[in-house]
């Protein structure tokens, strides 16, 4: 394909995303929700869609789709109304799907992604081509509220060859869909986008997002039209994708391929496509005369939903700082760079951990410069995520104290992280094994450094002995410094303190 084709055209892309909230039952029984119990076990006539069989609505499925739904910036409507979406298919026993229609939960959200050059027809927008520190807000339609559908087995038995097995555990769980406008313009952005999404609603704690498990899954509409034109194009649907690398490249396929079919006066078909991973390429699936048309009413057996002002706000209290804003503070607070407070808040969990282990710490800028300066460069080495760093953030806090106090010298812990990662080990137990026996504890070597020391400072000396006993921290680091970091520093207090008096 030639480069002046494809900069003629741009790609107009919007996500469909849904989300399993986490809650212990389902959204309008009480079965399970728990993945991987033995098939059809979690069952009962409502979520079986037995006739008569009345829903009753989960309150801790509003309540966890009320906080994604505000974590996402959108705006939640007082009222919304549950609607029957029907189609018939196998893993659906009630013939429709309880979901929201045209009065869903939210509306009117956004997600912030760092903003990319404008495409110049390269396929493979990176990182490296963003603009740092611009950002680009996409659209979030709405946020809606609905259950899941069973899933068909169409492998594993003996008889799978000519039978496709079913298991309706799955049915009844409660989702959220979230629905982006058309505003993402490179599989790149799309990726972003979906990056964090998926790092927001782990901060809310409402889903694990697990894409192995299904409780995360992505549908992929794309476009494209002339470079310039108003209209959007014919879109493709993209289905059942199971990683964002795999729909970027999807994406990334589905755009060539369109771009080629207009540029060479043909017409793209409004149809649902499968992204096959082993060859990189999208396959048509069906075509939008084959499509649904679900004829939605409003679901009878329910009642609509009212999340009124007083409710909203308790939901909202239960806000955590997200990601975003917790970077922001970070890179104020800690001085580090923005690159590592975004590795650092990465998951809630390991933000939290950095904190806690900067706050209990002697000097929290330093626990910060010992992540930037000594332990990102040693995981890029080792081609590790932070998760799985053999120092953790108690190592690194505890390994900043060290310093702080003189008990080890910067270039002693250089040494010892190395040997961290060496044994791969945390460094309080690489510090006990190595740390300590290259300490000295000679009595008499360190009391004649000592007295040098206080000979070498006699108004230090005058002070201290006449009261400012804050004093004795210079004496010990003098102490550990003539000792070049080796002298123990509890023995060096100790000894010290004798002489001083
Ligand atoms: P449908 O009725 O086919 O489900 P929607 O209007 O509900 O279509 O949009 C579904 C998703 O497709 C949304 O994320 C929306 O942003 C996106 N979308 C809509 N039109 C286009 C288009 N022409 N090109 C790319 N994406 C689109
Ligand atoms: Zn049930
Ligand atoms: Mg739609």
């Amino acid at each position: 394909m030639c480069s002046s084709v494809v900069t003629a055209f741009e790609p107009v892309i919007g996500l469909e995303v849904h989300v399993q909230l986490l809650t212990a039952s389902k959204i309008f029984c009480s079965c399970s929700t728990r993945f991987g119990a033995p098939p059809n076990t979690n069952v009962c006539p409502v979520c079986l869609g037995m006739p008569g069989a009345l829903p009753v609505l989960n309150r801790k499925a509003v309540e966890f789709a009320t906080l994604a739904a505000l974590a996402l910036n959108c705006r939640i409507h007082e009222t919304s109304v549950f609607a029957r979406k029907n189609y018939f298919y196998p893993d659906l026993p009630k013939g429709y799907q309880i979901s929201q229609y045209d009065k869903p939960l939210a509306e009117h959200g956004y997600i912030e992604v760092p903003s990319s050059k404008p495409d110049d027809g390269n396929q493979n927008l990176r990182s490296e081509n963003r603009e740092p520190g611009t950002t680009k807000k996409i659209g979030i339609t709405r946020v809606h509220l609905e259950e899941d559908a069973g899933k068909s087995l169409h492998e594993g038995f003996p008889d799978s060859d000519e039978k496709t097995a079913i298991d309706l555990n799955r049915t009844g769980v409660p989702l959220i869909e979230i629905v982006s406008e058309p505003d993402i313009s490179t599989p790149d952005e799309a990726y972003e986008y979906l990056t964090r999404l998926k790092e927001i609603i782990l901060y809310t704690g409402v889903s694990d997002c697990n894409m192995e498990e299904g409780s995360l899954r992505c549908d992929a509409n794309v476009s494209v039209r002339p470079r310039g034109q108003k209209e959007f194009g014919t879109k493709a649907e993209i289905k059942n994708v199971n990683s964002f690398r795999f729909i970027r490249e999807a994406l990334e396929y589905e755009i060539a391929r369109q771009t080629d079919v207009i540029a060479s006066g043909g017409k793209i078909v409004q149809e649902t496509r499968l992204y096959n991973s082993h060859e990189g390429k999208t396959y048509s699936m069906r075509s939008k005369e084959q499509a649904h048309d679900y004829r939605y009413f409003p679901e009878p057996d329910l009642l609509p939903l009212i999340v009124d002002e007083k409710w909203k706000t308790e939901i909202a209290r239960t806000l955590p700082e997200l990601p975003e804003a917790r970077r922001l503070r970070l890179v104020k607070e800690y001085g580090i760079t923005e690159y590592d407070a975004q590795v650092l808040t990465a998951s809630k969990s390991l933000a939290d951990q950095f904190e806690d282990a900067a706050k209990a710490a002697r000097n929290p800028k330093r626990v910060a410069n010992l992540v930037q300066g000594e332990l990102m460069g040693r995981l890029k080495a080792a081609r590790a995520e932070i998760e799985h760093s053999p120092i953790s953030m108690t190592g690194v806090a505890a390994s900043a104290d060290l310093v702080e106090s003189g008990a080890i010298s910067g270039k002693m812990l250089k040494d010892l992280y190395d040997l961290a990662f060496a044994r791969n080990k945390d460094f309080p137990e690489v510090y006990e094994q190595e740390g300590r026996p290259r300490q000295s504890s000679d009595t008499s070597a360190l009391e004649q450094i000592i007295d040098e020391v206080v000979a070498a400072n006699p108004k230090q000396l005058e002070q201290y002995r006449s009261g400012k006993n804050t004093m004795l921290g210079f004496f010990v680091g003098q102490v550990m410094k003539a000792s070049k970091g080796q002298a123990n520093p509890q023995l060096v207090n100790e000894l010290l303190i004798k002489k001083l008096e």
